[in-house]
This record gives C-alpha cells, structure tokens and sequence, in this order.
C-alpha cells in the first residue's frame, strides 16, 4: 500500500480526496487541523460522514498525523497536559473521520540529563489515553530526526522508548528522512532486527547529510539518500506488508516512484 500525506485545507473530500484520486494514493495522511496549533479543527460531523463515506467507498485507509507542538516528553507540566489534551483530540478526531492511526513524534526531553525520567513517565501518560481510544485508532510513535534531547530517533533509542512504553496497542511509524537523519544506514541488512510493531513507514529523502540531525524532507531521489539506498531500506522483510506514504514535495512524482520499486514478497 502506496500513498502520500495531503493537505485538506480547503475541505476534506473536495481536496483532500482530490488529490488522492489525482495521485493515485492507495493510504492518506492528513492534520485534522493546523498542525502548528495545539487544537485539533473543530469537528463537522456532516463533513466527517461524507469524508468517510468517500474513504470507505475507495477502501482507502486514512492516517491523521499529531500537531507538531506536541511532547510527550515536556519537563513542563503545562506543556505536558496541553500535549495530552491535544494527542486524545486527535485521536478522538481520527475516529469521527474513520482513520486507521495517529502519528505522534516520539518527543523530546529537552533538558539534558533528563531522559530516563521523561521515559519513565511514558506509560502512565501513553496507556490511559489508549484505554479510552477508540480500539479502531491506533496509536504510532514517530522517531525524529534526532536533535536536541530528541528521546527516540536511532533504531536505539527507539528500542528503548517503545520498551518504556510497554503496551502492546501502540506501534511504530518510521520516517527514512528522520533516521538517516540520525545517522542511520538505511541499507544495512540488520538495521530493523532489534524493532518490532513497525505499522507504517514515512519514505521521504533528505535535503542534509546522514548524521545531521536536520529534518528537511525532499523528493524521492533529489536528496542524500537517494532512490538505491531507499529501495534497500524498503526490501527488509519485515516491512513487506507495512504500508508507506510520502511527505515530499512532489506527491504524484514520488507514488508513482515508489510503486515502481521492488518489495520483499510477504513471507
Ligand atoms: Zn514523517
């Protein structure tokens, strides 16, 4: 499954689906409101239906990403309770537009030294909002790019933050600019060994260097990793039948590349 994030800005099917249709997407992502705001867009429930009629009628799975201000791992309490409020908002949208996931970045720490208490703060923050989810809707962890007191960008440290999760319910959405970023290889044969609940990859190069913790994505093949190392990436077995969408700035341009590459046939 094959597909692209699109903007909704002017309206969920009238856009949103337009140009679904137009690029041949097989899976959407979309921010349910502005992204850069702690308030999900106010539900519009005739909207939602007609959204989710039309998605249902493509058998296309939908994808709502997380606002961007959100961190699980605030040492502040106000921005933890507003980054909570925000993510069980999403996810509450999710459901009223039939979505599939949420993807959440991982978070940052943000002071040094802090790491291991902001992970070992997850579950009670992570498990109650999944509890009260819709079981439809499920919750993926998004590693970045690995900047400041990122808490999960190599496939390490992403180990180890879905280990402190420790629920089961809540998978992985792995982004090849953010981990190439954090100065993984992309094609080393073992590089996924260590991961497990991988549920959707974001396949976006890079504008910088492997290593620099920038996270500028740019068009499949225009950027440092380039279209060789991405398909090495993408024929690790285990993402076999985990589905992929980009977030480039050549939607149409970087499905229709990516259905070109050859996958691993599911074992
Ligand atoms: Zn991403």
């Amino acid at each position: 499954m094959i597909g692209s994030h699109v903007a909704v800005g002017g309206g969920l099917v009238k856009v949103g689906l337009a140009e679904a249709d137009q690029i041949g997407a097989e899976i959407i992502q979309l921010f349910a409101g502005n992204p850069r705001s702690w308030a999900p867009g106010a539900a519009n429930p005739a909207a939602d239906e007609a959204f989710r009629a039309a998605c249902a009628e493509r058998q296309l799975p939908v994808v709502v990403h997380a606002p961007h201000l959100i961190n699980l791992g605030a040492p502040s309490d106000l921005v933890l309770s507003r980054s909570l409020a925000a993510l069980e908002l999403t996810l509450q949208r999710a459901s009223d537009l039939g979505a599939i996931a949420v993807v959440v970045h991982a978070g940052s720490s943000v002071t040094p030294g802090r790491r291991a208490t902001a992970l070992a703060a997850l579950p009670n923050l992570i498990s109650p909002l999944v509890d009260r989810a819709d079981p439809e809707v499920r919750l993926l962890i998004e590693p970045t790019a690995g900047a400041g007191e990122s808490m999960a960008s190599t496939i390490a440290s992403t180990a180890e933050y879905l280990q402190a999760v420790n629920d089961e319910r809540v998978g992985l959405c792995l982004d090849t600019c953010h981990l190439h970023a954090a100065g993984e290889d992309l094609a080393a044969p073992d590089l996924l060994d260590d991961l497990r609940n991988i549920a959707l990859i974001h396949v976006n190069d890079s504008r910088d260097p492997r290593g620099s913790h920038r996270d500028r994505h740019e068009s499949l093949d225009a950027g440092t990793i380039g279209l060789p190392t991405l398909a090495a990436f993408l024929a690790h077995p285990v993402l076999a039948e985990v589905p992929m969408l980009v977030e480039t700035p050549t939607h149409e341009r970087d499905v229709a590349l990516l259905k070109s590459v050859k996958r691993p046939t599911p074992v």
